[in-house]
């Protein structure tokens, strides 16, 4: 030990028995300084049994026992081969025996000491161990072990969990001495957690099941905390600071826009839009994310959202995620609109400079009132008039960045637009609360009326006639079918033509079948699409291009080829092209799955009909992390917290952010002074909130 006073910026190389090779190794993980190597937490641990002398082992009782390796062999060839060694110590010796690992004869070698863990056997007069647990000791490890949980670490082939274990074990009680708390005693009292020095004591070193636990909820709750904390400290920033426009709804706007819709509104599209008219209405920004599952009716939704800003003299765009999508919403709006007085234009990369300069000109003049188009109108040079109202379709990965990007597009602070974003995957509730913490949330939880369950078949690839076969029987009925392929990249026209070709030649020669893929000129694909509609094509043969959006309601079978290439929501998404009329659907996905992952995926599709069911067990099988695409952006880095696990904390975590916000909306006092610090170190710039506090 060193009489340097050490403290948490302290460089790890003054760590007693850190060198700078070893230094440089743990720089390579990012562990500089010691604060950062305490932050480093274990990722699991292992019971180590108290150690016993060889001849007190029993078989069939797990144990550990230290001694010097005496012997070594190579037995057995081939896939038989065995690696086998005699441990000895001053009372007896053991067996131990590795199958098929070869290669620890290079490893493990006569002379050095080990230390094993393991379920010994009996085998004629000696114990056998096979496959012990087993570590190489250093010749100066004096103590025998005691029984005790073994902190298990991230390391690199150059940093082995145990030298980070050994340089934890110099600092941890100083190190932890200095760490201070950003909340008080009472407010942990009353949550029953740790202090955040016996919670980082107890991670690295354990004295129970029970202390990992409790250390665990503590550092997950923090996490979740900080997130909540920063997504309500932006929301309350942005509500006090940004005017969008007043859009009232009043009986007579109500009534002119019921009489345009062709269908009564389901109970929740009712409930869903008046969730948004009395958010529009007032001049608070609306941020309001509308899930429903799919075929649940959005657009319709969206569809009044907009006319009621028309209807107060502002403008409307929506936005698609793909251009076949934003050509569906134009042409379902321009049904709806028929005969009204309502101008509208859809924006896709297809139209001429000229079309498309007229097009802006109108735009900012205010001659259009309605604009369709894709995604990339937030990055384009778009300039309107008077946005009132921006609806973003089919879009779960729209975050936080986006949105504020969107902001901007109302020109200047008093006229940001109100932004609706609909999603048909559905976002577990859990994930909707973390990453959308700062939009409301409506969900359309009821399908129209008179919608047939959709029939989930998985057949293997050399069944496949059948589900053509079977396509065949319905569209001689006067029904037509999707088959999706997937998509190889650049080979998307390729890949769907060829399937059109065997289809045509073969199982539904005879019928009219027709290619849909993204890189289809607009003109075709719209052709294609209405033909399509109308009935005079048979069979659609896409890529996921159909993935959302496309409503046909006599299609009624759907065919997705190599079905384990996709994700469940995916999945879930082109199935919901089926079941849109009164006829009874079926959906065939063929598949040889190769991973239990797969394998659960497709059964999950198989028996659940449930969007957001689905969405939950997706959740279960993957993590949070791909579902929301989210992680790269930084939006939401969770080390310690599941959210698949730890609902309530998020639930107390929400809560406490929002009424901690209540309390000091600017984080000024006193006592909020390290809670500020750590929450600008953490989210100060992915969120924008560089500016608060
Ligand atoms: P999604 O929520 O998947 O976007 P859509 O808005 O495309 O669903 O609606 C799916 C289909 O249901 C469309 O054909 C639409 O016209 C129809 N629809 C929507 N709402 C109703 C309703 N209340 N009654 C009957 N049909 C409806
Ligand atoms: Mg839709």
């Amino acid at each position: 030990m060193t009489d340097q006073p050490r403290d948490l910026a302290t460089r790890v190389q003054f760590i007693p028995g850190i060198g700078p090779a070893r230094a440089e190794a743990m720089a390579e993980l990012g562990l500089t300084n010691i604060g950062r190597l305490i932050a480093h937490l274990p990722f699991r641990y292992e019971r180590e049994r108290a150690e016993s002398a060889i001849a007190e082992l029993e078989a069939g009782v797990t144990a550990s026992a230290r001694g010097m390796i005496t012997a070594t062999r190579l037995a057995g060839r081939g896939r038989k081969q065995r690696f086998e060694a005699v441990l000895t110590d001053e009372t007896g010796r053991l067996d131990l025996v590795w199958f098929n690992q070869a290669f620890l004869a290079r490893i493990i070698l006569p002379g050095m000491r080990l230390w094993v863990q393991g379920k010994p056997t009996r085998r004629g007069g000696t114990l056998q161990m096979a496959h012990p647990v087993y570590e190489i000791l250093d010749q100066d490890e004096p103590e025998r072990r005691r029984e005790r949980l073994r902190p298990i670490y991230r390391g690199t082939t150059r940093l082995s969990t145990r030298m980070i274990e050994q340089a934890v074990a110099q600092v941890l009680d100083e190190a932890v001495g200095q760490i201070d708390d950003h909340f008080d005693a009472a407010f942990l009292k009353a949550r029953e957690m740790p202090s955040l020095r016996d919670a980082y004591r107890m991670m690295h070193a354990p004295a129970s099941e029970q202390e990992i636990a409790e250390a665990r909820r503590r550092l997950a709750y923090d996490e979740l905390f900080m997130l909540q904390l920063a997504v309500h400290l932006k929301r309350r920033h942005l509500r006090e600071r940004l005017r969008a426009p007043e859009l009232p709804s009043s009986d007579e706007i109500e009534r002119r826009i019921r009489e345009r819709l062709p269908f009564e509104l389901t109970g929740a599209q009712q409930r869903v839009v008046r969730e948004i008219t009395s958010d529009l209405a007032r001049a608070t920004p609306t941020n309001r994310l509308i899930q429903g599952d799919v075929g649940s009716g959005k657009t319709a939704v969206a569809a009044w959202a907009m006319l009621v800003a028309v209807a107060n003299g502002h403008q409307a765009a929506m936005m698609a995620p793909t251009e076949l999508l934003a050509e569906q919403h134009h042409a379902a709006l321009t049904n709806l609109l028929e005969g009204s007085r309502v101008r509208m234009a859809l924006l896709t990369s297809s139209i001429t400079a000229a079309e498309r300069e007229h097009m802006l000109a109108s735009l900012a003049q205010g001659q259009l009132d309605l604009l369709v188009g894709t995604h990339a109108l937030l990055t384009q040079t778009v300039e309107f008039k008077s946005l009132a109202l921006v609806v973003i379709d089919e879009q779960h990965r729209f975050g936080v960045h986006q949105r504020a990007a969107l902001r901007a597009k109302g020109g200047d602070e008093n006229s940001t637009p109100h932004v609706l974003v609909m999603t048909a995957t559905p976002i577990p509730r859990t994930v909707a609360m973390t990453l959308f913490g700062d939009l409301d949330v409506s969900t359309i939880d009821e399908l129209p009326p008179g919608r047939q369950p959709i029939a989930t078949r998985v057949l293997p690839p050399d069944r496949r006639d059948e589900a053509y076969t079977f396509i065949r029987e319905r569209v001689d009925r006067g029904e037509q079918a999707y088959v999706v392929t997937p998509t190889i990249e650049g080979e998307q026209a390729a890949g769907v033509e060829k399937v059109v070709a065997q289809l045509s030649n073969g199982a539904l020669a005879g019928r009219r079948i027709a290619a849909m893929h993204g890189r289809m000129p607009r003109k075709t694909r719209e052709q294609v699409m209405a033909d399509f509609r109308q009935g005079s094509i048979d069979v659609l043969v896409a890529t996921t291009v159909i993935e959302v959006g496309v409503d046909v309601p006599n299609a009624t079978v759907m065919v997705i080829e190599d079905a384990d290439r996709f994700g469940l929501a995916q999945l879930h998404q082109l199935r919901g092209r089926v079941g849109r009329g009164s006829g009874k659907s079926v959906c065939v996905l063929i598949a040889q799955p190769r991973t239990p992952d797969a394998v659960e995926r497709l059964e999950a599709m198989r028996t659940i009909s449930d969007g957001f069911e689905l969405a939950e067990r997706d959740f279960q099988i993957r993590g949070p992390g791909e579902l929301i695409g989210a992680r790269q952006s930084g939006e939401m880095e969770l080390e310690v917290a599941d959210l698949a696990r730890d609902l309530d904390l998020l639930k107390m975590s929400r809560a406490d952010a929002a009424a901690w916000v209540r309390e000091s909306p600017n984080l000024d006092r006193p006592q909020d002074a390290l809670l500020r610090r750590r929450l600008n170190k953490k989210y100060g710039r992915g969120l924008g909130l560089a500016d608060v506090g």
